[in-house]
């Protein structure tokens, strides 16, 4: 190598201050520095702009042409000595700048459209493995059809409940008006990683059916959950989107918490799953004796919703730490009604753990007692029988 430009700071074209500064920044070191190149251009583009004036670099441009050439090959192939004139070499390194920037231009609309389609196939994949989100099927209007069993339903006892009962519903003034010493273990609030696995292994291991009001919000964070909740046989109904309160709600709003939880369900499943049954959050607009309940009563009634409360009610909610608690307040409440033989729709959360692990002592009591436990649909079709 001869270096002999080193330490001297000749007087140099404008030409030539250009190529210095694209070989020095360009560093043509290997073919995998596409994705730099960006970065690349952008410093030269400031350093022209700035038009720095310190041509330090430039005593060092002796070995950066011999760096940028070392990509030509052919030019130099002989190893003689250089013919080429300062003004066609800055020709040529203008032109080789110019295919570069077009091969960025290829590798950059390339990556773009992998990133597209990366998007369009994962991005609505949730954090649970397994699952990729539908094209927005709902939406669309194509739902699939659902899997055989289908989901229950109640399209039938809708019709016969209609045509004698202005506001068809269960359990909304403490009794559910059907008899047979049945059970309706219900779960709101749910599907929750941390509890729902817990009750559907225990329901599981007593090969029990229950019933889950699900909450719209939560089935969009859980969605392989609630597939889990269905493909294990239990009924699912709906429990507002974002737990709201529906006695301060107007109707519009009320819609759409109804319907952007059936969305998310169907979303979540794949294939429509009509939800006949509701439980609103807090059981209101029933306790207060609100002016709210006609209009909630109207809205259900055109959203063919039956709305379901409960008669047991475990206070789970209040006794984080006394599951024997639970129990023995499920039990109490389960000994007041006995006699009477009524069905009863039990009230429990599959949010907290306390549910979880007292749920073995509350069906333990009822298997004891000789009660069945059913879903919520069984009492309905005993409430209103067909014609
Ligand atoms: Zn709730």
């Amino acid at each position: 190598m001869h270096h002999t430009a080193r330490g001297t700071t000749p007087n140099l074209e404008p030409w030539e201050r250009e190529w210095a500064l694209a070989s020095a920044t360009s560093r043509p070191s290997s073919r995998s520095d596409t994705i730099s190149r960006g970065a690349t251009r952008v410093l030269y583009v400031t350093i022209t702009i700035n038009e720095m004036g310190n041509m330090a670099y430039d005593t060092r441009g002796r070995p950066l042409r011999a760096r940028f050439r070392s990509r030509r090959p052919g030019r130099r192939a002989s190893g003689g000595p250089r013919s080429a004139s300062p003004k066609s070499r800055y020709y040529a390194v203008k032109h080789a700048r110019r295919r570069r920037f077009v091969v960025r231009r290829f590798w950059l609309a390339l990556m773009l459209v992998f990133l597209v389609l990366g998007v369009f196939f994962y991005g609505g994949s949730s954090s649970e493995l397994g699952y990729v989100r539908p094209a927005s099927p709902v939406e669309a209007g194509t739902m699939p059809e659902p899997p055989r069993p289908s989901p229950p339903d109640l399209g039938e006892v809708w019709a016969a409940a209609v045509a004698g009962d202005s506001s068809p519903d269960l359990a909304t003034n403490g009794k559910t008006g059907t008899s047979g010493g049945r059970i309706a273990l219900t779960f709101d609030d749910g599907p929750d990683p941390r509890t729902t696995p817990r009750i559907l292994a225990t329901l599981r291991r007593h090969d029990a059916k229950a019933t889950f009001f699900v909450v719209g919000s939560q089935v969009e964070r859980h969605p392989a959950l609630l597939r889990r909740i269905v493909e294990e046989g239990h009924t699912i109904g709906n429990h507002s989107y974002d737990h709201a309160d529906m006695s301060y709600l107007p109707p519009a709003q009320i819609r759409l918490e109804l319907l952007r939880t059936q969305k998310a369900v169907d979303k979540a499943l794949g294939y429509h799953y009509q939800m006949k049954i509701m439980r609103p959050s807090y059981g209101e607009p029933y306790f207060e004796g609100s002016d709210a309940l006609p209009a909630f009563r109207r809205i259900v009634r055109q959203e063919q919703l039956f709305p379901v409360i409960w008669t047991i009610d475990t206070q789970d909610y209040l006794r984080a730490d006394n599951l024997q608690g639970i129990v023995r307040s499920v039990v109490r409440q389960d000994g007041t009604r006995r006699r009477k033989d009524l069905d009863q729709v039990v009230l429990m959360h599959d949010i907290h753990p306390q549910d979880a692990q007292a749920l073995t002592g509350i069906i333990d009591h009822f298997e004891r007692s000789d009660h069945r436990l059913v879903s919520v649909n069984e009492l309905l079709r005993d409430k209103y029988p067909e014609p």
